[in-house]
């Protein structure tokens, strides 16, 4: 996902990319203490060697795919689940395009809102990474399996307290290779249609120690009050930041799942950790996750969606006709 540059400059480039949020007037979180039991399972079972690094077009992807259908299936926390099929571009390692292939988004929702009227809220994680390569398994535990994992906790805390706004929850496809799965649920009149939208994106939340970035404030400001308070009472830190031009190749709008909507004109939040040793290294394992700060951090992003909830009205925007350039 993101190129990492672990010179001593880039270090400084990376501490002036964060900012701790300024606590004058934000709104301090009332959703439920999330479930961590089945997420730590989803969690561990989806980066585990049985699935192979869950690389596109392998015997392991699939496994993934349907370990979790069955997973959202037996979960009992949603009210429709359907698998979007899509054409995925396949690219050498020169980046010329070779062919195609099928994608699969799988898609579930939260009906709070029966007349379909209200903005939707858009929640993803994507569950591809890069499979085996030189006989060793990528397990992908942080990238992207912390992520996917997650989806559940938030969707369980909204059995608790139900939403108001129709909730989406989005394990997308090919994410690895060109955000194509995002690109897809974008593109798709059935899934947003005229409605405004918001999405929630997850990739890369439990590989830290301390802290996890809030990505979108500079290109949306007004989130800054509704979600600064997010990681209250959680035990870890929340910054913002990694979303500003002059951030360079530290600036991560572009970089997952959240852009295509984005690009799209629809505004998002994205959450993740700061690069770390493991990124895109096959020692990204399950054993390596420190675990009491996943803990806190699934709590952050289930309190960020509930106060997306509370504030969706405000937040939400319909897709522009940007929409059209990416369907090329
Ligand atoms: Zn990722």
């Amino acid at each position: 996902m993101r190129q990492v540059l672990l010179a001593v400059s880039a270090l400084a480039i990376l501490s002036a990319c964060g900012s701790e949020p300024d606590d004058s007037d934000i709104i301090l979180p009332s959703a439920p203490q999330a479930d961590m039991s089945r997420a730590l399972e989803i969690f561990e079972t989806l980066s585990s060697d049985a699935m192979e690094g869950r690389r596109m077009q392998t015997p392991g992807h699939e496994k993934a795919r349907s370990y979790l259908q069955s997973q959202i299936l037996k979960s009992g926390y949603f009210d429709r689940f359907e698998i979007q099929t899509f054409e995925a571009k396949k690219y050498n390692r020169k980046g010329k395009q070779t062919g195609t292939y099928p994608g699969f988004n799988l898609i579930a929702e939260i009906d709070g809102d029966p007349k379909n009227e209200k903005p939707i809220l858009i929640i993803t994680a994507h569950y591809d990474h890069l499979g085996v390569r030189d006989g060793k398994i990528f397990n992908g535990a942080d990238d992207n399996a912390s992520g996917c994992a997650a989806l559940f906790a938030i969707a369980e805390s909204f059995r608790q307290a139900p939403p108001e706004h129709d909730i989406l929850f989005a394990w997308v496809d090919v994410e690895e290779t060109g955000l194509q799965g995002a690109f897809a649920v974008v593109a798709d009149d059935k899934i947003i249609g005229e409605r405004k939208a918001f999405n929630l994106n997850l990739d890369m939340i439990s590989q830290d120690e301390t802290e996890i970035f809030l990505v979108g404030t500079y290109h949306y400001p007004e989130l800054k009050s509704v979600l600064s308070g997010a990681a209250h009472g959680t035990g870890i830190k929340l910054k913002l930041g990694h979303d500003r031009p002059e951030d360079g190749d530290q600036d991560w709008t572009e970089l997952s799942d959240h852009f295509p909507f984005h690009d799209a004109g629809i505004p998002f939040a994205y959450f993740g950790v700061e690069d770390h040793q493991y990124y895109h290294h096959h020692k990204d394992e399950f054993e390596t996750i420190p675990l009491e700060f996943y803990k806190g951090s699934v709590q952050t992003v289930v309190n960020a969606a509930h106060l997306l909830d509370d504030n969706l009205g405000e937040l939400a925007r319909a897709r522009s006709d940007k929409k059209s350039k990416n369907n090329k």
